[in-house]
């Protein structure tokens, strides 16, 4: 189509670039969620709110790194750390004192963290976090939710053909009580659950779903993790802090690690401390080279100062404007196959009927020639650079599409 020929016409080096990397990368990158037709654009910088394409073109970043992007682009408190680190050394194999202050920051934050570990994303936070919850329970199945990513080798239905951990793991129906209720019995060892389903949707839980979880954990004598990987940036505390739903463990990752690649698992005392080698008989092991590299440490540690109640309360309410403005302007329209979903800053759109696919094409290629990059699948998430402004703009490009699509 048109908007299509427009990317192409603009995007030259990309899609040179793109071509030969295919040579060596299957379908030309490994992160396949960036990758689609005709070709992905890359990127020859960010900073701020904003991304500058290796064709020269710039985008106001409404994908913010799948929400692990949350302090824009290059902000200068953590560039400024990490530079620090860099002249003080890198590659360690040792310990320094921003692994503790990390641990301490993360455990005053989460009411369920105890204490935490460290890995190198959440993929591994919430491998460990099971892996946690087998060998405490002594107990094998595991009980997950349709639609529910917890990462490459943990997902049920968000993506296909995942290469899935050999775990036994019972597949429920999210946000059902009635359908759940049979399958939680007392030889499940963990619930995994996300607060909100965000690669399956931006579909938020009910907070009663959460408490009827809680319960039936606690009367099974099962782990209850949250996978807050992504929720964690809806409320200072997590979901668990917000609707006062207390998990056994906690997995978390993204915008935590300041920007480097970064995961952590923890939960109570009397759980995390089989981790202390000193009772061989009970102690559990966890490993990783990077599992404290300095540069996460010292990112996340920096970044911490730059995330206070009050700013991500701030962005959970510029989400909610553009979803209810957004939701809005989509009823006035006659519209009844378009839909945002989401909780404050994490915002999912949606289409439904035959036409959905090319819809969301239509979408994605209308907002990225307006200067406006969203995740492809329909995902966008606010960072701390985003404002009012730019609310105004994302609405002013759903304006548009909705003018070109629905007459
Ligand atoms: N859990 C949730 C809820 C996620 O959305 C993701 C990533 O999108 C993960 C876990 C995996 O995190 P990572 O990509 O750092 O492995």
């Amino acid at each position: 189509s048109a908007l299509v020929c427009q990317y192409e016409r603009t995007h030259p080096r990309s899609k040179e670039a793109h071509d030969r990397a295919k040579n060596v990368l299957p379908a030309g990158s490994t992160r396949s969620v960036l990758v689609s037709a005709p070709f992905p654009f890359l990127i020859k910088s960010a900073e701020g709110a904003s991304l500058t394409t290796i064709d020269g073109i710039k985008f106001e970043d409404f994908v913010s790194d799948f929400s692990a992007g949350i302090y824009g682009h290059s902000h200068p408190v953590v560039h400024d750390a990490v530079q620090k680190a860099l002249a003080t050394g890198f590659s360690l194999g040792g310990i320094t004192q921003k692994e503790a202050e990390l641990a301490e920051i993360l455990t005053t934050r989460f009411p369920s963290f105890e204490k935490v570990r460290f890995c190198n994303s959440g993929t591994e936070a919430n491998m460990f976090a099971l892996a946690t919850a087998v060998a405490y329970t002594q107990r094998r199945k595991i009980v997950v939710f349709d639609n529910g990513y917890h990462g490459g080798t943990i997902s049920f239905g968000a993506t296909q053909n995942a290469m899935n951990l050999p775990h036994e793991f019972i597949i429920a129906k999210y946000n059902s009580i009635e359908e759940t209720k049979p399958l939680l019995k007392p030889d499940i060892a963990a619930i995994l659950v996300e607060p909100l389903q965000a690669a399956g949707g931006m579909r938020p839980a009910a907070p009663e779903f959460l408490q009827f979880l809680r319960d039936s954990a606690t009367k099974i004598g099962a782990v209850l993790i949250f996978d807050e990987v992504v929720t964690s940036r809806l409320h200072y505390n997590g979901i668990q802090g917000a609707w006062n739903i207390k998990p056994d463990m906690t997995t978390v990752g993204k915008y935590l690690g300041g920007g480097f690649p970064f995961g952590a698992f923890g939960g109570s005392s009397k759980i995390m401390d089989r981790f202390d080698s000193s009772d061989k008989s009970v102690a559990i092991h966890h490993s990783g080279t990077f599992n404290n590299n300095i540069f996460t440490m010292t990112a996340a540690v920096a970044a911490s100062k730059l995330i206070t109640p009050a700013e991500l309360e701030r962005l959970n309410r510029l989400g909610d404007r553009f979803r209810e403005q957004g939701n809005i302007l989509i009823q006035k329209a006659g519209v009844d196959w378009m839909s945002f979903s989401g909780y404050g800053s994490a915002i999912g759109v949606h289409f439904t009927g035959d036409e959905a696919g090319s819809l969301l094409d239509c979408f994605y290629f209308t907002l990225l020639n307006r200067g406006i990059a969203i995740g492809r699948r329909g995902f966008l998430s606010l960072n701390l650079m985003h404002t009012e402004a730019s609310i105004d703009r994302l609405l002013q490009a759903l304006r548009c599409f909705l003018k070109d699509f629905c007459g």
